[in-house]
This record gives structure tokens, C-alpha cells and sequence, in this order.
């Protein structure tokens, strides 16, 4: 397919807070763009042009989308990859059916790493409470016990610190197959983000240090405080996966840092990042941009950091007493205030976030994390421990 120039449309699987970034700048650069949701009050929908009503399981709707767009991409990875296969006979599906079916696994997710012998954790899948006893025992506590599909943002997910726990934590996952791995004490965790083209070209974004709270992204600090030499080994595991996948667009790796020096994959995601909302306002090309530029097959832009950022999460729970007082975020000149549209502020709701850019990462984040505090009505008294523990330099 040659390149897709503005005046084509990009149809968007889902229509959450990612398609509607991607939305964003792909309209901004003279692009249409068709939205697929069931929800008319979804993020994307007032960015898009049009928007097709329809489950994101349900063939006719996809149909219906690739009626209407040139290109089709997706906001999360939890499409049916047969849908996708379907769609790919008659138009260009980025990323493939075939990196869904690796991806949206967590039991194909870590054959594929083992087969390009990425580093990982030791982990096992397991369908039954027996599996899962063997294994743990041989993984040894604390265990990790996920769901093999359908998780994200920690949900079907449960720790197990001792043998007692185990079923418990079957329960609270649902009993479905899963995967268990040995529960990892890192250093901290960081987001390799790269985009690749069809042509197999890549670029990658400054790797970005990220802080998780129950299993949910809190913060995300670029660049992250790492020595050269990791992150040039993440960089190359980040690549080798998506070299490995044949991928196409945006793609962001979660890895723990352990010991010092060593790295292990956690996640793959196929598609622009929570990790990487850094990237919209402090680099040169947002990782939305970035993505629409390699599904519509345009040269990729500029990934460089322009400005070091912090970002830190605003989550529904913080609407519970009203409306947040965003003067506090207009009245400090650095911060970027990024708000869905989501109606529904529901407690653990990915509501915005808030981008904070200073020529000091970390005074970046301490900026960031009074704001929240300002908007939680809090004073810094009684502010939570600082979240950024260093990593290793
Ligand atoms: P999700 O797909 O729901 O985002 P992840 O697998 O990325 O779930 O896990 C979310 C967070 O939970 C991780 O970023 C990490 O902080 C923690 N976590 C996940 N797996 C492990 C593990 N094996 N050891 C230690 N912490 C983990």
C-alpha cells in the first residue's frame, strides 16, 4: 500500500482515551477519522467524523467500519483478532490479526518471548487449582496469578503470598486458565516505546520510568534514571519484539529492573501507551502522531524529547467531591492539563492525566504530584510517601 495522504480516513476500533489522542492529531494533520464504539459518549466520538455503533466483538460493525476507512487500527487489544483476519482481506489492519493472537494471550505471549529469548519471569500456565498448586510450589511465594485474556490495569490479576492464598486468588480471578509467575522484586519499572513501519524501520522514544499503584500506572517520569548500558539492552529487547512480531505502529514494553542491571519483560502492548502520554507535549512527535503516521504508511517523525516530563494519572476518585479544581493545574505554567471527556467519573476511571514539563524529571514530578495532592484537597502534610523510588544509575 503506498502512503495514505490527508483527505483519508483512519478507522479506530474502539473509542476510548488512546483513539481519541490519535484522533486528535491524525485530524489535526488534515485526516478523517470513523470511530467504532458502542457508546456515543466514548472519548473519541466528538474527535471523530464518524461513528459506527457497534460492539467491538461484532463482525457487521467492523464491516461497516472498513467501509469507510482506508486504514483501520485499534485503541485496545481486546478486539477479536478473527474480526480483524476478516477485515484484513479487503483492507489494511495495523497492527496484523496475527500480533492480536500473539498478543492478547498471556500464555502466547510468553511462548513468542521465550522463542526470541527475551528475557522474562519464570512463569507457568495453569487451568486448574491443582496446576496452579504445582506450580506455585515450584515457582515459590509470593506468586502472581493473571488471567490469560482479557486483563488490564491489574483487573484479573491476584497475588498469592503463601500457600493459603492460592485458592483465593483462583477465586478472585474467576478460575479461568491463567498464567502464574514468580512474583518479582524490582528495582522499578520502565516502558521501551518504539514505533515501526511497514518497511520495518524503527524509532524509538527515550525509555520512561514508570510507578504503578495497586497494578495501575500512577506516574510516568522520561527520561527514566537508568545507565546507558540498560537502556540500550531495553531498546534492543523492545525491538527484537517487535521485529519478531512483524508489528506496525506504536508498541510499548513493560520491564522490571532487577538487581541492578538486569531486565525482565512484563508486557507487550501493540499500540500507543499509557507509559507514553509523555510523549504528547514533550516530544518532538507525540507516540499518537507517531502511530497514524506508521499505520497510514507515512515516514516516521521525530521521537526526541524535547523537554523532560512527568505524568501522572487523574483517576474518577477524584471527582467524589465535584468537580476537581483545575485553576490549580492553569495556574502552574509547566503543566498540561488533559482531560477524556469521559462522563462517568467512576473510582479507578482513567479520567485525563497531567503532563508536567521541566528541565529536572524529577522536580517535573514533584510538581506533578503537589498538583494532584491540590486537587485531592490534600496539603502536602498529609501527601503520600513520594511514589518515584530511584532507579538504579
Ligand atoms: P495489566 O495487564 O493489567 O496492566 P500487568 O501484568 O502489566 O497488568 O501488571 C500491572 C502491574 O502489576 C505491573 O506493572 C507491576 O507493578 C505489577 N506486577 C505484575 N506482574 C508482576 C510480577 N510478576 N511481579 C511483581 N509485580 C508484578
Amino acid at each position: 500500500m503506498s502512503a495514505l495522504l490527508p483527505g483519508a480516513t483512519l478507522g479506530i476500533i474502539g473509542g476510548g482515551q488512546l483513539a481519541r489522542m490519535m484522533a486528535l492529531e491524525a485530524r489535526r494533520m488534515g485526516y478523517r477519522v470513523a470511530v467504532l464504539d458502542p457508546n456515543e459518549d466514548s472519548p473519541a466520538v466528538p474527535l471523530a467524523n464518524s461513528w459506527i455503533a457497534s460492539g467491538l466483538d461484532e463482525l457487521k460493525g467492523a464491516e461497516q467500519l472498513a467501509k469507510v476507512a482506508d486504514v483501520v487500527t485499534i485503541d485496545t487489544e481486546h478486539v477479536p483478532a478473527s474480526i480483524l483476519a476478516h477485515l484484513e482481506r479487503f483492507r489494511p489492519v495495523r497492527p496484523s490479526s496475527s500480533v492480536l493472537r500473539t498478543i492478547q494471550d498471556r500464555k502466547t505471549q510468553r511462548r513468542f518471548l521465550e522463542y526470541i529469548n527475551a528475557p522474562q519471569p519464570r512463569c507457568a500456565p495453569v487451568a486448574t487449582l491443582g496446576a496452579l498448586r504445582r506450580e506455585a510450589s515450584r515457582l515459590g511465594f509470593p506468586c502472581v496469578i493473571k488471567s490469560r485474556t482479557a486483563g488490564y490495569d491489574g483487573k484479573g490479576q491476584a497475588i498469592a503470598r503463601h500457600e493459603g492464598q492460592l485458592e483465593s486468588a483462583w477465586d478472585e480471578i474467576g478460575r479461568v486458565p491463567a498464567m502464574l509467575e514468580e512474583f518479582v522484586d524490582f528495582d522499578c519499572e520502565i516502558s521501551a516505546l518504539l514505533c515501526r513501519t511497514t518497511k520495518g524501520e524503527i524509532r524509538f522514544y527515550t525509555p520512561a520510568h514508570n510507578v504503578h499503584r495497586r497494578h495501575v500506572l500512577h506516574s510516568t517520569v522520561a527520561p527514566a534514571p537508568i545507565c546507558p548500558t540498560v537502556e540500550v539492552k531495553a531498546l534492543e529487547i523492545a525491538g527484537g519484539i517487535a521485529d519478531g512480531l512483524g508489528h506496525v505502529g506504536m508498541m510499548a514494553v513493560e520491564m522490571f529492573i532487577v538487581g541492578g542491571s538486569r531486565l525482565l519483560v512484563n508486557e507487550i502492548a501493540p499500540r500507543p501507551h499509557n507509559s507514553g502520554h509523555f510523549t504528547f507535549g514533550a516530544c518532538v512527535t507525540s507516540q499518537f502522531e507517531q502511530h497514524v503516521r506508521a499505520v497510514l504508511g507515512l515516514p516516521l517523525g521525530d521521537p526526541s524529547l524535547s523537554r523532560p516530563a512527568a505524568m501522572i494519572n487523574l483517576f474518577g476518585d477524584l471527582w467524589q467531591e465535584g468537580e476537581p479544581d483545575w485553576t490549580k493545574v492553569f495556574s502552574q505554567p509547566e503543566a498540561r492539563l488533559h482531560l477524556y471527556e469521559k462522563t462517568e467519573p467512576r473510582p479507578g476511571r482513567k479520567m485525563g492525566h497531567v503532563l508536567v514539563l521541566d528541565s529536572d524529571p524529577q522536580r517535573a514530578l514533584r510538581v506533578g504530584e503537589t498538583l494532584l495532592q491540590q486537587l485531592e484537597g490534600r496539603s502536602s502534610a498529609d501527601a503520600n510517601e513520594p511514589a518515584q523510588a530511584p532507579c538504579p544509575g
